[in-house]
Order: C-alpha cells, then sequence, then structure tokens
C-alpha cells in the first residue's frame, strides 16, 4: 500500500516536471553561435578503463621523491574484476604539483 502510494507521488512529480519544461521555451537564453552543444566524452573515474567494472577504493600510502615524501591514506582506484590500478586524477595532479615544486625550491635535482 504504502509502495504504491510512493509510485504514484513519483508519476506525479514526473508529469509536472515534464509539464514545466514542455511549456517553457529557453531558446532565449542558449547563445546562438550555431553550435548549440558541444560534447565531450570524459572518462568515468569510477569506472575501470579497461573492463568497465565499478571501482574500489583502496587506502595506500603514497611515496614521492625518492621516499622523502609520503602521502598517507591515498586513495587508489582498484577493479574488482581485472585488477587493474587507476590513480584519481587528483592524486596524480597534487602529486606531480609536490614534485614540481621540490625541484622549483632545489630539494630535488631534475633527472638527466
Ligand atoms: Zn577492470
Amino acid at each position: 500500500m504504502k509502495t504504491k502510494r510512493i509510485r504514484e507521488l513519483k508519476a506525479n512529480l514526473y508529469k509536472t516536471e515534464a509539464e514545466v519544461w514542455d511549456k517553457r521555451d529557453t531558446s532565449q537564453q542558449m547563445k546562438d553561435d550555431d553550435a548549440w552543444f558541444t560534447f565531450e566524452i570524459a572518462p568515468h573515474e569510477d569506472r575501470c578503463s579497461r573492463c568497465g567494472s565499478q571501482m574500489r577504493a583502496q587506502a595506500i600510502d603514497l611515496h614521492l621523491l625518492g621516499n622523502r615524501v609520503t602521502l598517507h591514506h591515498i586513495q587508489l582506484l582498484v577493479c574488482p574484476t581485472c585488477q587493474h590500478v587507476q590513480m584519481p586524477r587528483a592524486v596524480e595532479q597534487f602529486s606531480k604539483e609536490i614534485e614540481a615544486t621540490a625541484l622549483k625550491v632545489g630539494l630535488v635535482k631534475q633527472a638527466a
């Protein structure tokens, strides 16, 4: 009985939302540059780039600069299906920034 009521409420909500959007003209809000939409395919970071499975987070300690800097409890993404390991883009970017800063301040020397 309760489930039926929730289903009815959801159906009414969708119907009302559809009616609102059917009556609304958004063309005035769009810039007229002959290219209405541009789509870019962005990889889903939570999906395995090899097999598409949902990735699982696994905490590790990430050592940088020859173990001079350690980032504790960094989350790596591990595929439960094919065991592929991906580093989240934010972690990868942060690691590169730390290494670049270390080079800039002379903490490490550029590899020849
Ligand atoms: Zn996989």
